[in-house]
Formats: C-alpha cells, sequence, structure tokens
C-alpha cells in the first residue's frame, strides 16, 4: 500500500503536536512530506530529526537560515523553504495528498487557502480562515473537489452524528438535522466574579480547565469568543442559519457537540477531552484508526450538567452572532480585531474585558462590505487592524 503524504501547516503547535503524535503510531500508512513553523527552531529542529521530512519550512527568515545550518550540520536531507511563499507551496504540492491547516489566526489564511484550490484532503483546525472567508474557501473546496474534514472538536462531533455521506458545505435541514448544539466548558472564567474580571492575569485565562491549548485559542476560549468563531465555523461548514447553530455550557467537555434530528432525536459524540480524537478521526476517515487517546470511562465521568452560557459574563459570544448576521467582511473585522485584541492582553497592554469592548469598537466602527474576493478580504483584515491598533493607543488602560 503506497503511504498518503502528509503536509502539517503549524507542527510545532498544539495541534501540530497531536498530529505528529498520531502519526508516529500510523506510519505504515502515512508519511511526512512537509512540516511549517513561524519560529520554533528548536523543535521544528527535533521534528525534523524524527520524522525526517522531504521539506521544513519557517515563516521567519532568520529561523529558517538557523534551521538550515543546523540540519546541515546533522546530516539532515530535509531542504529548508522560507515564507510565506513556501508554506503555499507545501500545501499545495502535486506530491502532497492530506494537508493539516493547524496555524493559528490570519497566517493560517492563504496556505489553508492554496490546499483547498489544490483539492487536498484538507484537516481544518484553523478556524479563523473560515470567519475571515468563508465563502471564499467553501467556494475553492467545491471548485477543486477538495476532501474538507472539521478537526476543530465540536465540528468534527457534529460532523460525526451526521449520516455517513454527508459532505461539508451540504445543508444539513434535507438530512433530517434541524439544528446544531455546539458545547463549551465555560473555561476558566465560568463562575468566577463579574467585579473582579479587570484582575484577570494573562496566565490565569491561558490555565483551561479541561483542554491544553495555544496561548491565543486559550483566551478565546475564556473570553467564549473561541465558541463565537466556533458559531461561525458551524456555519459554513454545515450551511447552517445562525437561529439553528445553539450554545450549551457543558462544563466537563465530555459531549463533543450534538445534532437536533426532526424526530427528536439529538444524537451525541462523547469522548475524553483530547484533540488526537478528532485529529484520527479526520486522517482515517471514513474509516478508524488507534489515536492514543484513552478510552472514556463512564464510571468516573460522573454527572454531565448543561446550562445557557450569559451574555454578560461573555460578550464576546454576542459580538459573533452580531458579526455573523452582519454578513460580508463584518466576520473579517471581527476576527481581526479579536486577533489584534488578544495579542495586547496577552502582552498585558489591555484587560480581559477591554478585548470585548476593542472588538465591539471595531465592529462599530467599520461597515460591512460584500466577502466577494481575497483582495477585498485582505483590506478589510487590515483596516481592522489599523483601527485597532489605533484605538489601543488611545483607550487602553493596563492593567
Ligand atoms: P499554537 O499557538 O499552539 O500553534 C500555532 C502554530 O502556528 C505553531 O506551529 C506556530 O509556529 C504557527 N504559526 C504561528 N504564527 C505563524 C505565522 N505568522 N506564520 C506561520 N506559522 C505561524 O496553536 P494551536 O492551539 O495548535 O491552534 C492552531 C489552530 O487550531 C488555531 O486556529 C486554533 O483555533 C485551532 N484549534 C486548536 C485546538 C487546540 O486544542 N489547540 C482545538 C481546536 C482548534
Ligand atoms: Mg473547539
Amino acid at each position: 500500500m503506497t503511504r498518503e503524504r502528509v503536509t502539517i501547516l503549524g507542527s510545532t503547535g498544539s495541534i501540530g503536536v497531536s498530529t505528529l503524535d498520531v502519526l508516529s503510531r500510523q506510519r505504515d500508512r502515512f508519511e511526512v512530506f512537509a512540516l511549517t513553523a513561524n519560529g520554533n527552531v528548536d523543535l521544528m529542529a527535533r521534528q525534523c530529526q524524527e520524522h525526517a521530512p522531504e521539506v521544513a519550512v519557517m515563516a521567519d527568515p532568520e529561523a529558517a537560515s538557523v534551521l538550515r545550518d543546523r540540519l546541515a550540520r546533522a546530516g539532515s536531507p530535509t531542504e529548508v523553504r522560507v515564507g510565506s511563499e513556501g508554506l503555499v507551496a507545501v500545501a499545495e504540492s502535486d506530491r502532497v495528498d492530506v494537508v493539516m491547516a493547524a496555524i493559528v489566526g490570519a497566517a493560517g489564511l492563504l496556505p489553508t487557502l492554496a490546499a483547498a484550490g489544490a483539492g487536498k484532503r484538507l484537516l481544518l483546525a484553523n478556524k479563523e480562515s473560515l470567519v475571515m472567508s468563508g465563502a471564499l474557501l467553501m467556494d475553492a473546496v467545491a471548485r477543486s473537489g477538495a476532501t474538507l474534514l472539521p478537526v476543530d472538536s465540536e465540528h468534527n462531533a457534529i460532523f460525526q452524528c451526521l449520516p455517513a455521506g454527508y459532505a461539508c458545505a451540504d445543508p444539513v435541514h434535507p438530512h433530517g438535522a434541524r439544528r446544531i448544539w455546539l458545547t463549551a466548558s465555560g473555561g476558566p472564567f465560568r463562575e468566577r466574579a463579574l467585579d473582579s474580571f479587570d484582575a484577570i492575569t494573562p496566565d490565569e485565562a491561558c490555565a483551561h480547565p479541561n483542554w491544553d491549548m495555544g496561548r491565543k485559542i486559550s483566551v478565546d476560549s475564556a473570553t467564549m469568543m473561541n465558541k463565537g468563531l466556533e458559531v461561525i465555523e458551524a456555519r459554513w461548514l454545515f450551511a447552517l442559519d445562525p437561529e439553528d447553530i445553539q450554545v450549551v455550557l457543558h462544563p466537563q467537555s465530555i459531549i463533543h457537540s450534538m445534532v437536533a434530528y426532526s424526530d427528536g432525536s439529538v444524537l451525541a459524540q462523547l469522548g475524553n477531552p483530547d484533540m488526537r480524537t478528532p485529529i484520527a478521526h479526520t486522517l482515517a476517515w471514513p474509516g478508524r484508526m488507534d489515536s492514543g487517546v484513552e478510552p472514556l470511562d463512564l464510571f468516573s465521568a460522573g454527572a454531565l450538567e448543561f446550562a445557557a452560557p450569559s451574555l454578560e459574563r461573555f460578550p464576546c459570544l454576542g459580538l459573533a452572532y452580531r458579526a455573523l448576521r452582519a454578513g460580508g467582511t463584518a466576520t473579517t473585522v471581527l476576527n481581526a480585531a479579536n486577533e489584534v485584541a488578544v495579542e495586547a492582553f496577552l502582552a498585558g497592554e489591555i484587560r480581559f474585558p477591554e478585548i470585548a469592548a476593542l472588538i465591539e469598537q471595531t465592529l462599530s466602527a467599520l461597515a460591512p462590505e460584500p466577502a466577494k474576493s481575497l483582495e477585498g478580504i485582505l483590506a478589510a483584515d487590515a483596516r481592522a487592524r489599523d483601527y485597532a491598533k489605533d484605538w489601543l493607543k488611545r483607550s487602553a488602560s493596563p492593567r
């Protein structure tokens, strides 16, 4: 059997490392074609030694030259490429079958679009690319015949609860599905006193109770913007109206999401909170394979709880629905303002509640436009970043 060749965009991140862990258990089925990272040379060098990819890409040019020297000294045959062109090249190469899109944020957009346009089997973790330009990405998939499989645990759960033969972008209603339930843990501040939110530190925001993730998505989970981005992601993956996408707090993170059918049935996917499950599912689909994840022990799982999220506690969730309803480039603006705000919060430049305030101001200031071209999307993204950075200069009040 010829092995499938895999590119991992963002191999040094949380999803990238989990993907390599799954692949290392399946060496007879998969080989690593390319690994990519931004600047983490140490980890990339170790990954190249262990997985011997044909190509390694560093987005940062200085990191690329350090890696090149280091691999040359070690006698490694891996070719080192650089920058955005390098990322796009390994996403669309004829030599690759499967692309794991696991770069964080807007930096993932171009290589993810390239993989979609080249008709790859696209395993999508980079939700920001759908939030920025859902219509363009889904168009690229439809035109090229790419196979799009969701890695985000909620969307992967929903995909698993839809009938065999369902393909992303198909409306779910003809399959008898009426609505979906996206589960949300509520993050570290689900019960924290609201009057202490000003004092929240970056480390507190990154200490997620159930999942071990990169810092940006950890802050997104603490504000619940992550769930907002996932509502928008679900709108595109499953062709749903905002009204048919419901968020429910479920602090145990055992049920990863649900589909409600017209006959009253609700189907759920359960498992331990470990991203290797959805990663292995998308790699093996339509089959199954070992992921290394501990089996779920229902006897020790205890009670499963559900509650409605509070928009007073989590205003970012409301902002995401607002941007989705506004349409066009509003979700591009939402994503850009959120990235600027999270970076500023992690750098200690703004307080936790100002993340939502900055996004709200940016959304109100910039009217949405049709999201029909990549140029239009990138222009809206740049305008929103400029506005948000300007707002930071005028209004931020560091802790
Ligand atoms: P992370 O911060 O741990 O890793 C990000 C990866 O992207 C790293 O390899 C980094 O080198 C690379 N990167 C960062 N900036 C870059 C740039 N400018 N150019 C090129 N590469 C760059 O992030 P993560 O937690 O692994 O999340 C990755 C994506 O997966 C995000 O879109 C996130 O929303 C999504 N996701 C993550 C999880 C999770 O459990 N971690 C779950 C669901 C979805
Ligand atoms: Mg998720």
